[in-house]
């Protein structure tokens, strides 16, 4: 056997085995109800789960857990109970599931790897906590505590220039307001340029000044507001296959996991981003 094939065949072996055991898993719920390890014999479901499967204490009270918790969960105890998803990945996702969203989180959790899952649960914890403080927005309070906690990152040489301008008087917030609005207009008057003289793309190649723009209008972080990560992928929020067009207004810089999720789920991406 040549390296490679034992390789393929551990990782075969492997795949399986941890497939049956989730299998094995979905299937505890309903023999600790019918408490059918007593009548073959076994002191209690644990050993039950422990002689059949290797299984810990610990498992099985997450198994049976999640299945107390997905009573009124009707699509995700279907998936803890076929065994189509891994334990793990259920427990991620338990902790935003209502009745209202059960059908749409048991559609991610098949689909997401689990990485993006973990940041799919992030996003839509906060946004949850968000909507409980009866405000769409980040409460103004937030903003401002943002303005407390964070300063600055000045060089001295524009803090000197600044002190300078303030001691003749000169109204800064007024200046800088206007600069950051000059630069508002100014992006979004080469976005609207951009796109007007657009031709179909050849390619999925994004000519250079078209990711100037957009790294220009975003930064290098990825475009969702609550993510910390730097953008890694220029995303098309409107499905480049079908439109053929690199337009700005439809480009989203994305991080790793959130362009997965964005593929795979096709995220609400455009509302949770800052578009000018
Ligand atoms: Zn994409
Ligand atoms: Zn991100």
């Amino acid at each position: 056997m040549t390296d490679q094939e034992l390789y393929e065949k551990a990782r075969l072996y492997g795949k399986n085995a941890l497939l049956w055991r989730q299998k094995f898993i979905g299937l505890l719920p309903e023999i600790q109800r019918r408490r059918l390890y007593e009548k073959k014999g076994f002191g209690s479901v644990f050993e039950f789960a422990f002689k059949f499967a290797g299984l810990s204490e610990q498992q099985v009270r997450t198994a049976l857990n999640l299945d107390r918790r997905f009573s009124d969960k009707p699509a995700l105890k279907a998936l803890l109970e076929n065994g189509e998803v891994s334990v793990h990945k259920l427990v991620r996702i338990q902790s935003i599931a209502t009745p209202q969203n059960e059908a749409e989180l048991a559609q991610a959790v098949q689909l997401l790897p689990q990485k993006a899952l973990e940041t799919f649960v992030r996003d839509e914890r906060s946004e949850l906590v968000q909507n409980e403080s009866g405000f769409g927005e980040p409460l103004f309070e937030a903003k401002s505590l943002r303005a407390q906690t964070q300063s600055l990152n000045l060089s001295l040489e524009i803090t000197e220039k600044l002190l300078e301008l303030q001691e003749k008087r000169i109204d800064l917030n007024e200046l800088l307001l206007e600069f950051l609005k000059k630069r508002e207009e100014e992006i979004l008057q080469e976005k609207e340029e951009v796109s007007s003289d657009l031709e179909p793309a050849k390619s999925r190649y994004i000519p250079i000044r078209i990711k100037k723009i957009v790294e220009r209008e975003y930064g290098t972080k990825c475009s969702i507001q609550t993510c910390k990560h730097s953008a890694e992928q220029l995303h098309h929020t409107q499905t480049f296959a079908l439109s053929r067009r690199h337009d700005p207004h439809y480009l989203a810089p994305l991080c790793k996991e959130h362009h997965v999720i964005a593929h795979v789920i096709n995220l609400k991406v455009q509302g949770k981003r800052r578009v000018l």
